[in-house]
């Protein structure tokens, strides 16, 4: 029986770590720069918190959910994103209690039962940033603009940023109204995805992936000729700080997309995304916004925030392109030149590493086959221990990846070899 991963679902081979690590290094720093903490939550949690706050007229809560009861009887899901773990945990916590905003960041694996494509997994990653407890347009920049250092600190291009305002929730009444009104008008040309989206929310229509809903959305009502004077307000400091940010940082750009309304229930005013120029879902590496119902809505005070939500894998498959797996992972493999030698290369070996220089044996073969195997590794060197090396108390180095060099080392002082190595 061979056993294959799930559909959706892949592994993260050795040679991919270094991406992968940059990429959430990067993640860290940035955050950690903007004043910004961890914080983790488990990866179940009761479906209902997912059906509150996501809600449950959205894919992720109809479609995509992994839920299962467990053997308690209680109904589990394993989170779709961490956005209401985060909040729950906020809660629990009493962390409305310590001075505010918090500042969190969060990095894991989420899952959702989707269709795999291109950009669109089963398990995947997300990286968030959320700001609890302040509603200020500047902090809504302030998240964006931390989005905005992590793609430009992994030497992004070309990336766009989305925004959007829905306004507060009345603003929205009154707009679904409006959208409403407007696709009455094409109900039969809409597919039946979104002749369904319009019965049950209309706002979705604008979500839509398809073609014919793409083209009939270009004319709908914008939600900016709806919002109230004070969501128009936040939105438009939120475009002056952007103004100030493209003015004086010429790789950063932003436009005002009519359409963003992001798929989760729990949004209000400023709505984000940022994309590349791929295609389909592979090209939105990150979105966010505003919610500030929703720690009321769990039960907690009415507390504003905002965040956003980064595909780990997307940012991955972009950089891809232009970064080359790294090769290099041993330093010096050992040498063994006379068998006898073993227990003495051991010592050896231990040193090296003390040194912080990265080194493993050669497997117990020929010479030559113990050469071939530090040249197939791509170490940097070979070391070589024989009882020459040991009665002069010097180890005959070869450098494998420039000129092929030979020169000897004392024994006891691993720091020589250590510079060599480095230089
Ligand atoms: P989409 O419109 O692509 O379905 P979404 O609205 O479902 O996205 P969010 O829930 O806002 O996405 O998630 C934030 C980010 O997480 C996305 O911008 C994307 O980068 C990433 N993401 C979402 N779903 C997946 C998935 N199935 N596989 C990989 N990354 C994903
Ligand atoms: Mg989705």
């Amino acid at each position: 029986m061979n056993y294959k991963a799930q559909r959706g679902t892949f592994d993260i081979l050795p040679e991919e770590e270094g991406i992968w690590n940059k990429v959430q290094q990067t993640c860290f720093e940035t955050a950690r720069l903007f004043g910004y903490r961890y914080i983790e939550t488990p990866i179940f949690e009761e479906s209902g918190l997912f059906e509150r706050t996501v809600g449950e007229d959205t894919d992720i809560v109809e479609k995509e959910m992994y839920s299962f009861d467990d053997k308690g009887g209680d109904n589990i899901s394993l989170r779709p994103e961490n956005t209401a773990g985060v909040c729950r945990a906020f809660i629990e916590n009493g962390l409305h209690n310590t001075t505010l905003p918090s500042r969190l960041f969060y990095y894991g694996p989420m899952f959702r039962y989707e269709r795999p494509q291109s950009g669109r997994y089963r398990q995947f990653h997300q990286f968030g940033i959320e700001c609890i407890g302040d509603d200020s347009p500047d902090v809504d920049f302030e998240v964006i603009k931390i989005a905005w250092d992590i793609l430009s600190n992994l030497n992004f291009n070309n990336v766009l940023l989305n925004v959007n305002s829905l306004g507060d929730s009345k603003d929205r009444f009154i707009y679904t109204e409006e959208l409403k009104k407007y696709f009455s008008k094409y109900i039969n040309d809409l597919p039946k995805v979104d002749k369904l989206r319009f019965e049950r929310s209309p706002l979705r229509i604008l979500d839509s992936k398809e073609d014919i809903t793409i083209k009939i959305s270009e004319e709908a009502p914008k939600t900016l000729d709806f919002i109230s004077s004070e969501s128009l307000g936040h939105h438009e400091n939120l475009i002056l700080n952007l103004e100030e940010l493209r003015s004086h940082d010429k790789k950063f750009n932003y436009k005002i997309n009519n359409r963003l309304v992001r798929g989760l229930d729990y949004y209000n005013k400023t709505v984000f995304e940022y994309t590349s120029d791929s295609l389909g879902p592979q090209g939105v590496l990150l979105g966010g916004g505003r919610y500030d119902p929703l720690i009321k809505i769990l039960g907690g005070q009415d507390t504003p925030a905002v965040g956003f939500a980064m595909g780990i894998e997307r940012v991955v498959n972009e950089l891809k392109k232009n970064i080359d797996v790294e090769k290099n992972y041993v330093d010096a493999v050992i040498i063994v030149t006379d068998e006898n030698l073993r227990i003495e290369s051991v010592q050896i070996a231990n040193n090296l590493r003390n040194s912080n220089i990265r080194t493993i044996i050669a497997p117990k073969k020929s010479i030559k086959a113990q050469m071939r195997f530090a040249n197939n590794i791509n170490s940097k060197s070979a070391v070589f221990i024989g009882k020459n090396e040991l009665e002069n108390q010097k180890l005959s180095v070869k450098l494998l990846q420039t000129k092929s060099e030979q020169f000897e080392i004392d024994i006891d002082d691993m720091n020589q070899l250590k510079k060599i190595l480095n230089s």
